[in-house]
């Protein structure tokens, strides 16, 4: 099981930002209202998230930690997941390849603390914890020297989580979210938020500012956020955050869709600086295609780019673009 754990590890892993998304999807997923993510060195030493979330208990803890345990398969089909995680691979993968110290408590229960190094449970008890988890991961892959190898630098590794944080906040804008590294606050956002105060407080200030509301309905899909207007977006790089569903996501369609929406308004300057969140039924959208679920396939792609590029268009039509 070891082995098969650090082989998940490669695809579910593949450095600090992925395995932070994880703790932090797992965290929503547990119906907390505040997320606490504190980091050294970019995550490659310390990653931790605490949250107020409903907690395990000592039996829950030690079936997270095993592989494919998750206590949140629908009893549905799978396409009609609403958690964001449901394959039970990311503790047991990221508990593989690095030391892991899990604190949980279920409100009015006992706290339970378990830590995992490499595989080996090397602790396992009560513990005074807070109601909620709190889930620390230390040097990853520092005993995978193969995986080790493609770390960044701290700089480049924290980016990235920074930009896994950002999106996870943009996508839920109810929840608190902060995040300090290297003993530094270095974002923090409260709960209760809607959509577009929340974009606002993660984005640009000017962006948020010379940015247009997008909102368009096309029959059961429905399209949300905001979108920089083109000339103000000169010289920025292309900034997207896409969600569908509520998920934050990667994807290639819904990319080009973009880039296509505001090359055909400014031929000369493409770059798109946009928020959208796409809102389709479950049985239209395959979340399912890649274990980090940043990729999605929809079923019916070109009623998709139709909706992106008619509802950017007609967004920027009438703020005179
Ligand atoms: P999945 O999210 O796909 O179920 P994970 O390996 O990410 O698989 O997590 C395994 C299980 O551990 C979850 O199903 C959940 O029961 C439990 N768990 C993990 N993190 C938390 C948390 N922060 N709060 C409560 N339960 C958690
Ligand atoms: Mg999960």
């Amino acid at each position: 099981a070891h082995l098969v754990n650090r082989i998940a590890a490669g695809e579910v892993v593949e450095r600090p930002a992925s395995a932070l998304k994880e703790l932090v999807e797992n965290s929503l997923d547990a119906g907390s209202t505040r997320v606490a993510v504190t980091l050294s060195a970019g995550g490659t030493q310390r990653i931790e998230v605490a949250d107020d979330g409903c907690g395990m208990d000592a039996g829950d803890m030690a079936l997270a930690l095993e592989r494919h345990c998750t206590s949140k398969l629908p009893d549905e089909a799978i396409e009609n997941v609403t958690t964001l995680g449901f394959r039970g691979e990311a503790l047991p993968s990221i508990a593989s390849v690095a030391r892991v110290t899990i604190e949980s408590r279920p409100a009015g229960r006992d706290g339970w603390c378990r830590a995992v190094d490499n595989g080996e449970v090397v602790r396992d008890g009560p513990a005074a914890t807070p109601p909620g988890t709190r889930i620390v991961v230390e040097d990853l892959f520092a005993r995978v020297p193969a995986r080790r190898k493609f770390l960044r630098s701290a700089r480049s590794e924290y980016a990235a989580c920074l930009d896994a944080v950002r999106r996870l906040a943009m996508a839920r804008p109810d929840i608190a979210f902060s995040l300090e590294h290297d003993g530094r606050r270095v974002l923090t956002v409260p709960a209760g938020q809607d959509r577009p105060a929340r974009v606002a407080m993660l984005t640009d200030k000017a962006l948020a500012e010379n940015a247009v509301p997008i909102d368009w309905v096309r029959e059961e899909l429905v399209l949300g956020g905001v979108a920089g207007i083109p000339t103000f977006n000169r010289g920025i790089a292309d900034h997207q955050y896409l969600f569908v569903n509520g998920r934050p996501v990667r994807d290639r369609l819904l990319m080009g869709a973009i880039r296509g929406a505001y090359a055909e308004m400014m031929p000369r300057d493409r770059h798109a600086v946009v928020a959208l969140f796409l809102d389709v039924p479950a049985h239209q959208v395959d979340v399912n295609v890649h274990p980090a679920k940043t990729e999605v396939r929809f079923r019916d792609p070109a009623m998709v780019r139709g909706l992106i590029v008619s509802g950017l268009r007609r967004a920027l039509d009438e703020a005179g673009h």
